[in-house]
């Protein structure tokens, strides 16, 4: 990531609730609509940015990055917010860092194989290492000196946040929201390495893929996609995943900053 001037950090987020708190920190910010959709744009800790709230689903963050592509011309996109875990080993309150994406929705067999994009080639689409392993690094830098601080002990205790860990891996795209053990467990058999399941990450990929635009894909754990006693959604986004956004997007755009001084 050399040569900063050419550099345009575009930021998404679903749901207002992943987003909020992060906006203060813009600055010279400017607001512009395009699409039914606000583009804040503006420097966020050293890093020109803008920033969007896409809406939940896959066409609505298509949209939303075709329009960071083209009408703002972003040059790497990250994506942070929450998912749903599809693997026993990942607890509420995990870090999931997308090194694939998969549309676990798109069936166009027997003309093409399950899950396969038409005139793409691909089922899966990889994100950029550079930018995921610099948000890997910077959640580590925020579990390590700032989770304690920024995340109250009555959350740490409510949502159970004992050691909170950080994968890397696949997450599964659709425009459902998975709430049914028997669902996860269809999906898990013919995807067996799936971590986290959600409703964005594979249309940004898909978009990114076709502009060769760098992206990456974070998400924090709010739910095991079944039926068990619903945590709080809502008041885990605003005091836990929100948290980790800010703290970790922070360190992400310091790291950034400082890699095209
Ligand atoms: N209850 C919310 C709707 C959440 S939809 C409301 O009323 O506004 C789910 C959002 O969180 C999507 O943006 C998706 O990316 C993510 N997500 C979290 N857990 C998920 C799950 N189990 N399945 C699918 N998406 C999930």
């Amino acid at each position: 990531m050399s040569n900063s001037i050419q550099h345009r950090l575009g930021l998404v987020f679903a749901m207002v609730e992943e987003q909020q708190g992060l906006t203060q920190y813009l600055q010279d910010a400017h607001t512009q609509t395009v699409g039914n959709r606000e583009y804040i744009t503006g420097t966020l800790w050293g890093v020109p940015c803008v920033c969007v709230l896409s809406g939940i689903g896959k066409v609505a963050a298509s949209s939303t990055v075709t329009s960071l592509i083209q009408q703002f011309g972003v040059s790497h996109i990250v994506l942070s917010g929450v998912a749903g875990a599809a693997d026993h080993g990942l607890s509420v309150g995990d870090i999931v860092i997308a090194d694939q994406l998969i549309q676990h929705d798109m069936n166009v067999s027997p003309m093409l194989p399950k899950f396969e994009i038409p005139r793409t080639g691909k089922s899966r689409f990889d994100s950029c290492s550079d930018l995921s392993t610099q948000l890997r690094s910077a959640a580590e830098h925020f579990l390590a000196n700032e989770f304690a601080e920024k995340i109250s002990s009555e959350s740490q205790q409510q949502f159970a946040l004992n050691r909170v860990n950080i994968v890397n891996g696949l997450i599964g795209s659709g425009d459902q929201f998975i709430n049914d053990m028997k669902v996860l467990a269809g999906l898990k058999l013919e995807l067996p390495d799936l971590l986290a399941v959600e409703m964005e990450g594979a249309a940004i990929a898909q978009v990114c893929d076709d502009y060769q635009i760098p992206f990456a894909i974070m998400r924090t754990i709010s739910d095991e996609a079944n039926d068990s006693a619903p945590l709080d959604f809502k008041l885990f986004i605003d005091e836990v995943a929100a948290q980790y956004s800010i703290g970790i997007l922070r360190q992400f755009c310091a790291q950034w900053t400082h890699s095209n001084r």
